[in-house]
């Protein structure tokens, strides 16, 4: 455990969900010092579907973070079929012929990044709360005061850091809920992704199964739907399928509908993951996104803090996420969701591009110009 540390030259990284570990992974590997503080003890439960794009998987091996060994290891299922419904009309099953969609234990996942952080050569701290930021200092609920040349909040979705730099409470966090079903529950055991539209505005049901259990949930990016509507539309959903409400806990988490912060912080106080509000407005995916924005936070402090270069590349998680702000309305949207949820039954590119979104393969740019043309 540390002690009060002084320093001018370290980075202290608040959070040590996917975009803290892999931050951290980065600075430590570049020998760059570095402290996480996490407020839980890990391993770690985080509510959460598990689903690991295409892209997200890229991300973490093509970065070094984990071999292909590794994330096979952590590999629950693979999907490459998902069923599409509009309440209760099948609207289309669509396989791809390309890479999976994964799913993940976040319990697993997060501590074995978090362990990656660590043989790096970052000091992990855990059980330790951070209650108070200022731009060159942080004060944990043990006592502590670590002084810092950069903050990183990879503090989720309610961040600390955030409201510091914003000097306001965070506004307009959604909520995800979901019940996790062991299989051997269940009678019929679903193979392969369901989504399931029409029951929450801006938002869905997913049914995602691995080889342990099967996650139910609802929720959505910016969903004008209160908690006890979302609650109301799942447990109807549970109902319709005949699966007992009482054996199962009912769990909830916060989704960043708060606007997304283009710049990744302000000065020496960077903010990645759900803390920067990047989470994907039409699929919900903020994984690969958390994952993607600390390693870019951490190229910032690497390179000497060149934001904007850094910031503007192409296709990143704050292209995508922007893109996904606008391109929402038109699946969600009351006067596009029937043209769009007929196109995604009768037009077989069109719920390719919809796979494609969900996998990350493919820029929401990309697919309408492919679609237009
Ligand atoms: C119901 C639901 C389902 C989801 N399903 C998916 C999915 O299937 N696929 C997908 O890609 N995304 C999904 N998401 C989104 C995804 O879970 C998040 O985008 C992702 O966890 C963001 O990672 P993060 O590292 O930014 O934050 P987190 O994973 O939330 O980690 C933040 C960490 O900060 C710590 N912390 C917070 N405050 C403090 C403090 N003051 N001091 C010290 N530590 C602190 C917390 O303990 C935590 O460990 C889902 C979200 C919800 C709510």
């Amino acid at each position: 455990m540390i002690d009060n540390v002084k320093s001018n030259n370290l980075t202290l990284i608040v959070g040590g969900g996917p975009a803290g570990a892999s931050c951290a992974w980065k600075l430590a590997s570049f020998n760059i010092p570095c402290v996480l503080i996490d407020k839980a003890s890990f391993p770690r439960d985080k509510v959460c579907g598990g689903a690991l794009s295409t892209r997200a998987a890229e991300i973490l091996i093509t970065s070094g973070i984990l071999s292909d060994n590794e994330l096979e290891g952590l590999t629950l299922a693979e999907h490459r079929t998902m069923s599409l419904w509009n309440g209760d009309e099948l609207l289309r099953t669509y396989t791809s012929q390309g890479s999976p969609v994964r799913i993940i234990s976040r319990r697993q996942f997060d501590s074995v990044l978090l362990n990656k952080a660590a043989s790096a050569g970052a000091e992990i701290v855990t059980e330790d709360t951070v209650v108070s930021v200022d731009s060159s200092s942080v004060i944990t609920s043990s006592g502590k005061r670590l002084f810092c040349s950069n903050t990183i909040g990879a503090d989720g979705c309610n961040s600390l850091v955030r409201k510091f730099i914003s000097g306001r409470e965070s506004k307009g966090t959604g909520i995800g809920l979901e019940y996790f079903i062991p299989l051997t529950d269940l009678n019929e055991k679903p193979e392969d992704l369901q989504i399931h539209f029409g029951y929450i505005p801006y938002g869905y049901i997913w049914v995602f199964p691995d080889s342990e259990k099967v996650t139910i949930g609802a929720g959505g990016v910016g969903s004008p739907a209160s908690p006890s509507d979302i609650t109301e539309a799942l447990n109807g959903f549970m109902k319709d399928r005949s699966i007992s409400l009482d054996k199962y806990q009912l769990q909830g988490a916060p989704i960043p509908s708060c606007e997304l912060d283009r710049n990744l912080g302000k000065g020496n106080i960077y903010l990645a993951g759900d803390a920067a509000g990047l989470v994907d407005h039409v699929s919900g995916e903020g994984i690969g996104h958390a994952v993607e924005s600390g390693f870019l936070v951490a190229d910032c402090i690497i390179s000497g803090g060149d934001r904007k270069t850094l910031l503007n590349k192409k296709n990143c998680c704050i292209s995508i996420v922007r893109q996904s702000m606008f391109y929402r309305h038109l699946l969600f949207s009351p006067f596009t969701h029937g043209a769009a949820m007929m196109g995604l039954r009768d037009n077989e590119e069109f719920a390719q591009g919809y796979w494609n979104i969900i996998s990350g393969t493919e820029s929401y740019s990309e697919m309408f110009r492919r679609l237009l043309t």
